[in-house]
């Protein structure tokens, strides 16, 4: 058997400037003993070591170190043998100093990281946890994520998972998958559910999202709707006064300009709600909305708005579930964009932006 003693030379040469194992007595700034212990990797290199040192960094050293021995002369040895036997030597060296240089982590995190959990030394673990969390790529993911399943590196394992599910088609093509195909039916499950998941996850935000736009959409026009309807605007006001008199288009202008649209086919249009026709009964949904979201009484201008009030005072029970859930919605997004000054100014932007590129389709996408 060989004794290796360059490595535990280097490790506490950087940790006090002696070296223990070839000049105990050399004097420097904390002396370490002699060691009285060794690591025998498998290779059956010997690392000598300090138990005391070894016992103070991982619970799991102390334990095996304060096992009485099994023959009272013979030799103290801990065997750590699954790992290279530099990925050993580059564990020993983290538990003497606290550190671990870019090279023993570009090569050996994987080992270490196993290391770490085994015996319970939480600093190297978090460490290698970090390293292998930037260095993850296609090719290694999923060995990765099969040593945090080990491990119970949670968050480098939902890295790992994130990382899959968002690149599964490359993942496929990988050594690392296919052998968990053939050898790990659980962790196949695991993934494949987690990208199930996380693509109903998107489906849920997407549409959450599409959803927060058209009730934003809708608390607008009810503003360009009073707007309309009080002051006016470019080409549609209140009767007794002149449109669009040294007026230019408003900051709404997008919405607002769809819905004078609405107003004036509303008044010209011969088919009516009842004839069917589709833009009379948007512009009809559109005052009944606003009419269930007034708050003015009688002052307000705004074209059936009483009316509406009185019909909803005798159908009270047959106003449906779903309008009543409309007009929340719409009340809230009301109340946020009126408390969010900037945010209101960015979804106006983007509904500007939006509504330049189709015309007044904007109040075509309202579906009431
Ligand atoms: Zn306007
Ligand atoms: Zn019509
Ligand atoms: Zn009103």
């Amino acid at each position: 058997m060989e004794t290796i003693h360059s490595g535990i030379t280097n490790i506490s040469d950087d940790l006090c400037g002696c070296s223990p194992a070839t000049s105990p007595a050399k004097s420097g700034p904390r002396e370490l003993p002699e060691p009285d212990i060794n690591i025998l990797t498998r290779d059956a290199i010997r690392i000598p070591a300090h138990s005391s040192i070894l016992a103070s960094v991982s619970p799991v050293l102390e334990n095996i170190i304060d096992r009485p021995p099994k023959h009272r002369s013979s030799e103290r040895v801990i065997p750590i043998l699954g790992v290279p036997n530099d990925a050993v030597l580059a564990f020993i060296h983290f538990i003497y100093s606290s550190s671990c240089t870019e090279e023993h982590m570009e090569k050996y995190a994987i080992h270490l990281l196993a290391l770490s959990h085994v015996y319970l030394v939480p600093q190297l673990k978090q460490r290698c946890t970090k390293e292998l969390g930037q260095r993850l790529s296609v090719d290694n993911v999923v060995d990765v994520l099969q040593l945090a399943r080990l491990c119970d590196a949670a968050d480098l394992y939902l890295k790992c998972m994130k990382l899959v599910a968002n690149d599964f088609k490359a993942v496929e093509e990988t050594e690392g998958w296919k052998f968990v195909q053939d050898h790990d039916p659980y962790l196949e499950l695991d993934i494949l559910q987690f990208i199930d998941e996380t693509e109903l996850r998107k489906k849920r935000t997407r549409r959450h999202r599409e959803e927060q736009r058209l009730y934003a959409q809708l608390s607008e026009a009810m503003e360009c709707l009073e707007h309309i309807c009080t002051e006016g605007c470019t080409s549609v006001g209140p009767y007794d006064m002149e449109p669009g008199q040294k007026r230019g288009p408003c900051s709404k202008f997008g919405t607002c300009q769809g819905l004078q649209h609405l107003f004036q086919h509303f008044a010209m249009c011969k088919r009516r709600v009842n004839g069917g026709c589709l833009r009379c009964k948007r512009m009809w949904q559109l005052l009944r909305l606003h009419s269930s979201i007034c708050d003015q009484s009688d002052s307000c201008r705004v074209p059936l708005c009483r009316q509406f009030k009185l019909k909803m005072i005798h159908e009270k029970k047959r106003d449906d579930a779903r309008w009543k859930l409309l007009v929340r919605k719409v009340m809230s997004a009301k109340a946020i964009s009126s408390l969010s000054l900037a945010k209101r100014k960015r979804e106006e932007d983007q509904l500007g932006e939006t509504r330049s590129h189709c015309g007044d389709h904007g109040i075509r996408s309202f579906r009431l």
